[in-house]
């Protein structure tokens, strides 16, 4: 085997990309800061594959951070947009298609009466708060630390020094008086929600989590402490949202709500429900949603929202999940591949563990199970960069940061999780060698 896999074009191309874009990337984790090398840059994808412009192949469990489900290039997809965008590709007026995914969604979700389309997370999070703050008329926030919302200004925000103090934003450029608005509990910590929604229930509009906290780190919580949170805040008068922007038609169709059976007052969607196109979304109740303009007082637009292009992806896509047995398989395909590495490395007594949840996976490098930030053992992202480059030179692309997860797509055949397996074993003895 080479030493080293051939990164000439990707590097000159990333030399060239930061003349043009800060950091050469145009959303940060891309730059493969905590990784060794530059960024790949990928030109074509199909299955379970791409390509970068070195012509290396990799066997992608990054999936473009969660959207490809279907893994790249879905015929399917690819088919039903280029029908469509050979039609136009906006018209700014409501549009059948739009009709049509909203239908499948709301038919098949049983916590989503209304839904209103959006064109990324960050967005529909954000909307979904100014929703809760119109609805409920109180101002305060509470989320959870080591769970990610997109670039909402009052989500950037960190816990502050002390317990139960309002928080610290994490960018420049947030108002303090924004941070503040926003409470940081850390997860599964039932005494640390109880608490603060007793001090602060009145003032607050909603708790946010990601009931499968997928972004630092694979945290997953009981499904006790979850329907613990439901019951606090309703007993609170305080909304719940679900940020299923990952989990959502991921865990199943109906994500963690239904995998959970827990239902939250709003959910934001996102990543997979565009087909690999800019989508998000946000829905609850019919009454909960009918505060929304043009029906009611809480203002929300977007130019290219709902645009014919991106609801056709979003519909080839999401119709291939309703398909019989399609999350039974690609979920028993996810265990089996996460327990095979954990075999092996409990075999070794290497201090590793691959949780999992649907088809999601993570490498975290402790044997204990792990349900806050606070437990994730950052001396792990140094060994995650030695396996991310000894898995780059054996074909295999995992996010370029230990605290990514991994994702499986209902693309990745038999001979490449093996492939994949083979390489993980092998570079998991570089690390712990
Ligand atoms: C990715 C993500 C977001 C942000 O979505 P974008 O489309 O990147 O704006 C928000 N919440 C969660 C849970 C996410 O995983």
């Amino acid at each position: 085997m080479q030493n080293t896999i051939n990164r000439e074009n990707s590097a000159q191309l990333f030399e060239e990309a930061k003349q043009y874009f800060p950091g050469g990337v145009n959303s940060p984790v891309r730059a493969f800061k905590s990784v060794s090398g530059p960024p790949l840059f990928i030109k074509e994808g199909n299955g379970c594959i791409f390509i970068d412009e070195d012509d290396n192949s990799y066997v992608d469990f990054c999936c473009s951070w969660g959207p490809l489900i279907l893994g790249h290039n879905n015929a399917r997809v690819r088919e039903f947009v280029i029908d469509t965008v050979k039609k136009g590709t906006s018209f700014g007026t409501p549009t059948k298609l739009g009709n049509q995914l909203g239908k499948l969604i709301l038919d098949n979700h049983r916590y989503v009466e209304k839904i209103r389309f959006v064109s990324s997370g960050t967005e529909a999070v954000m909307s979904a708060l100014r929703l809760a703050r119109g609805v409920t008329g109180k101002n305060k926030v509470i989320k959870f630390e080591g769970c990610y919302h997109g670039h909402v200004d009052s989500l950037l925000v960190k816990a502050g020094s002390g317990l139960a103090t309002f928080g610290v934003s994490t960018s420049a450029g947030i108002p303090a008086p924004f941070a503040q608005e926003t409470l940081v509990l850390p997860l599964d910590d039932k005494e640390a929600l109880s608490k603060a929604l007793e001090q602060h229930g009145k003032d607050t509009a909603c708790v946010i989590i990601e009931p499968i906290p997928a972004n630092n780190g694979l945290l997953i919580q009981d499904k006790e402490y979850l329907q613990f949170l439901r019951d606090e805040c309703t007993k609170h008068d305080v909304l719940l949202i679900f940020d299923e922007v990952i989990s959502g038609f991921r865990i199943g169709f109906e994500g963690a709500a239904g995998y959970y059976n827990i239902q939250p007052d709003i959910i934001t969607f996102g990543k997979i429900i565009g087909g690999g196109m800019p989508v998000g979304a946000y829905g609850g109740s019919k009454e909960i949603m009918s505060h929304i303009a043009p029906d009611g007082p809480v203002y929300q637009a977007g130019t290219l929202s709902a645009n014919p292009v991106a609801m056709a992806a979003g519909y080839a896509a999401m119709q291939q999940l309703l398909l019989p047995n399609f999350y039974e398989n690609l979920n028993n395909t996810t265990q089996l591949f996460a327990k095979v590495i954990q075999d092996y490395a409990e075999k070794q007594e290497w201090e590793i563990t691959v949780p999992s949840i649907g088809s999601i996976f993570w490498l975290n490098f402790s044997k204990e199970r792990i349900t806050r930030a606070d437990q994730i053992d950052s001396t792990g992202m140094e060994k995650f960069k030695v396996l991310h480059h000894e898995l780059l030179q054996r074909g295999i692309y995992l996010g370029p940061s230990g605290y990514e997860v991994g994702f499986i797509s209902a693309a990745h055949d038999n001979n490449s999780l093996a492939k994949a397996l083979q390489a993980m074993q092998e570079s998991l003895e570089i690390v712990f060698g």
